[in-house]
């Protein structure tokens, strides 16, 4: 009687358990792990020499054991959050609701102004644990099954800031009391450690970017507010930003081992803007030859400073791994000088497509994607891990990605939508936001 009242609840106990993980997740048996770097402005225009030179060794790595191609960006904007919200859902940004820098109310967009689930929110529902670092218009970070640290993190000090929150200093610790930054909301608090100051970076990382006599290195380290007028406070905090997001990244994928991480770096796109033209001064009115000298290489270096960021998130992760590597758009050399402000680099002009770069277990090997469009990526990741694409989404599967193995035993399935009802959030204002219009116009985004 005893024995088999125990058995009795023993199966019923294992019958419970198997409907409790089915319930949450489709396929547990096949949960696979994928990072997402995100790389703004990324282009194959200055990765395909330095790959073809040995020079990024990493890319170089998955484009061969991997399929890669040319992302198409949309036609009629280019504006970061925009198109980063569009890839992040596989959605336009009329169904979005992020279409700007600035909300139709006037402040920057932010996470509350979404009116659809993204990725993060997607996979966390499904049964994964993920970590997200970084995107555009991520504060206040959305609850999701892991971490999440929203772009409130990367501030930089930008002209007129603003004094309450003592962004004249060089300390982060102000971070400490802002709400929203991360989630879980205590999780800033974790990572706060792990975060540099700019006075906290050595001296040798600055000069893999660009060279410094003593007296150029003092002026570097005096400058405490951003400028597109100071090429070099674009290049310090970009810099301090991008690596401060990768030591947040490199922590989650080591010590909490996300299944899916993503991760966003801005500095290709700043330091590309501002520092193309050292890069083929041939084009444009002869600049100081010491700075010539200084900052030839400069932009090529920041490229391979994401290569070596690459090998970390390699070395972080296990060996089972995807890795999807994408950009919002490309950059190319301005058409005209003086066109485009004191930007040399730029994807304004016209139509600049992106990159992506897609590796590892059931990708094809040395496979080019024709035409994936930034849509794609959320369609094409929630494929690759096991879960049906949205028939409201606006992009596709990259199929063609993918071996024909895995699309044999893969076949796509779909839902009509993630967003059963609309994703209705009260619209906050950040605690940033004049910071944030700071940037914009410091940089030059908004005027
Ligand atoms: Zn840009």
């Amino acid at each position: 009687m005893r024995k088999w009242g125990l058995s009795f609840f023993g199966a019923a106990g294992l019958v419970v358990l198997i409907f409790g993980i089915a319930g949450c997740q489709r396929h547990p048996q096949e949960k696979r792990k994928l990072v997402i770097m995100g790389i703004d402005s990324g282009t194959w225009t200055i990765i395909s020499p330095l790959v073809q030179a040995g020079k990024m060794p990493n890319f170089q790595h998955l484009i061969e054991q991997g399929a890669s191609g040319e992302l198409i960006t949309f036609r009629r904007t280019h504006i970061s959050p925009v198109l980063w919200t569009s890839m992040l859902t596989g959605k336009h940004p009329d169904k979005t609701g992020i279409k700007g820098f600035i909300s139709a109310k006037g402040f920057p967009v932010n996470s509350t102004m979404r009116k659809v689930k993204d990725l993060a929110e997607i996979l966390s529902e499904q049964g994964y644990r993920v970590g997200f670092v970084g995107f555009w218009a991520s504060w206040p970070a959305e609850k999701v099954r892991g971490w999440m640290v929203s772009d409130l993190l990367s501030l930089g000090r930008y002209k007129d800031s603003g004094p309450e929150l003592n962004y004249r200093t060089m300390d982060y610790s102000y971070l400490l009391n802002l709400k929203e930054t991360t989630y879980p909301e205590d999780f800033i608090k974790e990572i706060y450690p792990l975060l540099l100051s700019p006075d906290q970076v050595p001296r040798e990382s600055f000069e893999k970017l660009a060279a410094f006599n003593d007296q150029e290195w003092d002026r570097f380290q005096k400058i405490q507010l951003v400028s597109r007028e100071d090429f070099e406070s674009l290049l310090k905090f970009s810099l301090v930003s991008d690596l401060n997001f990768q030591r947040v990244a490199l922590y989650l994928a080591e010590q909490k081992k996300p299944e899916v991480l993503a991760v966003y770096f801005e500095g290709p796109d700043i330091v590309g803007h501002f520092f193309w033209k050292y890069m083929e001064p041939e084009y444009f009115t002869k600049a100081p030859a010491r700075d010539l000298e200084r900052f030839r290489d400069t932009l090529r270096n920041y490229y391979q400073l994401m290569d070596g960021y690459l090998g970390e998130l390699i070395q972080a992760s296990g060996p089972d791994t995807a890795f999807l590597i994408v950009s919002d758009h490309g950059m190319k050399r301005v058409s005209k000088e003086g066109a485009v402000g004191l930007q040399s680099g730029a994807h304004t002009q016209s139509r600049v497509n992106g990159i992506i770069i897609f590796s590892g277990p059931g990708i094809k090997k040395g496979q080019r994607i024709q035409a994936p469009r930034i849509l794609d990526l959320t369609p094409t990741a929630l494929y690759y891990l096991g879960l049906p694409v949205g028939e409201d989404m606006d992009g596709k599967v990259l199929t063609e990605a993918f071996s024909e193995d895995f699309l044999k035993s893969h076949p796509v399935e779909r839902i009509r939508s993630y967003d059963q009802k609309p994703r209705s959030l009260k619209e906050q204002r950040s605690p940033l936001d004049r910071e944030l219009v700071n940037k914009l116009k410091s940089i030059g985004y908004i005027r």
